[in-house]
C-alpha cells in the first residue's frame, strides 16, 4: 500500500481517519522522544481507546508485539503489529497546559492534551473524551510498588511502532511538549507514515 509520511513538528499533533485492516507508523526521528496517541470508534467516536480496560484485557501495563489496545466496551481498536523499541507507557496522562506549568515550563505552546484536541477538532470529538494516551517510547517505571517514576526514553533515531486498525479508526498523534527527562531534556519531531489516501487534519 502506498504510504504519505508526515512529519509532526515538536510540540504540534495531527489526526487521521484509517479504515479496518489498514496500517500505519509512528517513528521517532531523533530518538528519546514520545509520543501521545488517542483512538476513537470512527461509527461512533463516544467509544475510545481506554488505558484501563486495555489493563484488563492484556493483563499489562506495558504492551508491545501482538498487544491490541482496546475500547471502552472492550474491544480491540488498534494491535501492535511490530515496534523496535518495545517500552511505551500506559500509566500517565496526557501532558496539558497545567502539567507543565506545574513542572516550572515557560511556554506559550500546550501540552499534548490540548495539541491532541486541536489536530481532532474537526471530527467533532469534545476535548473532555481526550485523556487516555498510549505513551509512545515513554518509560514509565513503579518505585517502592506505588510511585510512578519517569524515565528518560530508550527508543533510538528511526525507532517505529506499526499498528494495524482492528476497525475503522480516528487516530491523533501528537509529539510531546514536556522539556523534561520524558523526553531526554529536549522536545523534537515525530514522523508518521499513514494510507496514501489518509485525510489529515493538523494544528500546524
Ligand atoms: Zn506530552
Amino acid at each position: 500500500m502506498q504510504m504519505k509520511e508526515i512529519r509532526i513538528p515538536e510540540k504540534r499533533a495531527v489526526s487521521f481517519k484509517v479504515g479496518e485492516g489498514k496500517e500505519f507508523e509512528v517513528t521517532d526521528p531523533k530518538g528519546s522522544q514520545v509520543a501521545d496517541l488517542v483512538a476513537f470508534q470512527a461509527d461512533n467516536t463516544s467509544i475510545r481507546f481506554s488505558t484501563k480496560y486495555t489493563y484488563k484485557k492484556t493483563g499489562k501495563v506495558r504492551i508491545s508485539i501482538g498487544d491490541s489496545l482496546f475500547t471502552t466496551e472492550g474491544n480491540p481498536i488498534l494491535t501492535i503489529v511490530s515496534d523496535d523499541c518495545g517500552i511505551h507507557d500506559l500509566l500517565y496522562a496526557p501532558c496539558n497546559d497545567w502539567i507543565l506549568t506545574d513542572y516550572g515550563q515557560e511556554t506559550d505552546t500546550h501540552g499534548c492534551r490540548e495539541n491532541l484536541f486541536e489536530a481532532l477538532e474537526p471530527t467533532g470529538i469534545p476535548k473532555t473524551d481526550v485523556h487516555s494516551t498510549l505513551n509512545i517510547f515513554m518509560k514509565s517505571t513503579i518505585a517502592e510498588q506505588k510511585y510512578i517514576d519517569i524515565r528518560e526514553p530508550e527508543s533510538e533515531p528511526g525507532d517505529t511502532i506499526r499498528f494495524r486498525a482492528d476497525q475503522e479508526s480516528i487516530v491523533a498523534v501528537s509529539s510531546c511538549a514536556g522539556e523534561s527527562t520524558v523526553n531526554g531534556g529536549d522536545t523534537k519531531p515525530i514522523d508518521i507514515r499513514v494510507p496514501e489516501d489518509s485525510v489529515i487534519n493538523s494544528n500546524f
